[in-house]
């Protein structure tokens, strides 16, 4: 990656410390951000920032032998925020360094708007870009960092320092101009970092894993931060992270990957309420997962017989055609658990052991062993109270769980 391609795109790192003072800036920032959505058409005569589509079309990237992104397309809304989200290893990065002109297709084309930009160096691609571990220049100060990429493109001095000065304000800064970055806390660094890959109004962000190491609460301060700044500007965004939460709060969009392919994309609610496939069910949201065979199938529901004689009942996912003895996944959210006194087993209740109960304030844990020794967590609300015997019954709506056919050898983590 030569240096050149990296100043020029603006990629700047998010650092990565922790810094309370962020807190405090938040409420100020949010009325910022406000102001600064009715402004902004009217700050420059260098035009607004109007984000533009990315197509995917059939990406493919080999490295020897191995295919690590499998034939992806892909379209990006303008203007919209699309999170790449998989386990580690299944080609988000490779996908995403593909969009920034970084790596080269090994088939494959990528457009922006009507144009095929497959071989266009980084440099000409005009997009911003935030990284986990990519640092900010420590020679310079806050408000050089952020005049940088607009000098290197050649943009007057009298017109940097407005655009400089409204960028700070947008993303929390003002006042911090002449502060060397170096005396800045990771929180702050991180700012200039965002500050840095949008002043000069990219049409396109991207952002790979840039929450990565900071602390549940900073995370999740920054994750609606940045999801406003994005709508506020309209770029249009692309974002990697191996954390469906984070996904789930700031995308638009997710395209969840496996093995450098696409398993299923669509919005938060799609992929979490109807997973196209038990890996997606399992990655994205909590699940108890249940391998066994078709016991009976009809267009209303299917018992899966998961040994010992236990049946238990679910929907088969949209399109499979199960039949009597198919062997399948069946998948069911700890939410949608009942447990109840024991009692003789038939279908759809089957007995269990409860091993431990976790009050966790909205909810209470409950771990239950099966006959077949399968532990499943049951996720109940307080109100609903605990069985009051270690020995119980667990039952679930057929509704709410579903019944995947099974890949062969295909591990629920992809890995
Ligand atoms: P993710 O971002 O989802 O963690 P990556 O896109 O970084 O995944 O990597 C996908 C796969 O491609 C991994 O198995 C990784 O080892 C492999 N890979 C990435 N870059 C190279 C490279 N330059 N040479 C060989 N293999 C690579």
């Amino acid at each position: 990656m030569a240096e050149a391609d990296l100043i020029d795109t603006g990629i700047s790192t998010l650092f990565l410390h922790l810094n309370n003072n962020l807190l405090t800036y938040r409420r100020v920032f949010v009325i910022f951000l406000l102001s600064e959505a009715r402004s902004n058409r009217a700050i420059s005569d260098r035009g607004v920032m109007t984000g533009i589509s990315v197509d995917i079309r059939g990406f493919t990237k080999e490295y020897g032998n191995m295919t690590v992104v499998d034939g992806v397309s892909l379209n990006v809304a303008a203007g919209s925020f699309v999170t790449l989200l998989g386990p580690s290893g299944s080609g988000k990065s490779t996908l995403l360094m593909g969009v920034a002109g970084f790596t080269r297709p090994t088939r494959g084309n990528i457009f922006f708007g009507d144009r095929d930009v497959t071989v266009l160096p980084p440099r000409q691609r005009n997009i911003g870009m935030v990284f986990q571990n990519y640092a900010l220049f420590p020679h310079m100060t806050v408000a050089q960092n952020i005049a940088f990429p607009l000098i290197q493109r050649g943009v007057s001095k009298a017109e940097i320092a407005p655009e400089v000065s409204k960028m700070m304000r947008l993303v929390g800064l003002r006042g911090m101009d002449d502060r060397p970055v170096t005396k800045l806390s990771g929180g702050q660094q991180q700012r200039v970092a965002l500050a840095r890959a949008l002043v000069f109004r990219p049409p396109i962000l991207l952002m790979d894993e840039p929450l990565g190491a900071l602390d549940k609460k900073m995370r999740e301060h920054l994750q609606s931060e940045i999801k406003e700044i994005q709508q506020v500007t309209g770029t249009t965004a692309l974002f990697v992270t191996h954390d469906q939460d984070e996904a789930m709060s700031m995308s638009d969009r997710i395209v969840v990957l496996n093995h450098g392919r696409i398993e299923q994309q669509g919005t938060s609610a799609e992929i979490y309420d109807t997973p196209a496939s038990a890996f997606v069910a399992d990655f994205v949201g909590e699940a108890n997962m249940l391998q066994g065979s078709i016991a009976e199938s009809s267009p209303q529901g299917c018992l899966v017989e998961i040994g010992h004689n236990l049946l238990v009942c679910g929907k088969s996912v949209p399109g499979a055609v199960l039949e009597k003895g198919d062997t399948v996944d069946l998948i069911v959210r700890p939410n949608r658990i009942s447990l109840g006194p024991e009692r003789e087993p038939v279908p759809g209740f089957i007995p269990g052991e409860m091993l431990s109960s976790a009050y966790l304030g909205e909810s209470i844990l409950i771990r239950v062993r099966l006959p077949n020794d399968k532990i499943i967590t049951a996720k109940l609300k307080p109100e609903a109270g605990q069985p009051d015997t270690q020995r119980v019954s667990v039952t679930w709506d057929y509704n709410s769980s579903t019944v995947f056919p099974r890949r062969n050898g295909a591990s629920s983590r992809g890995e």
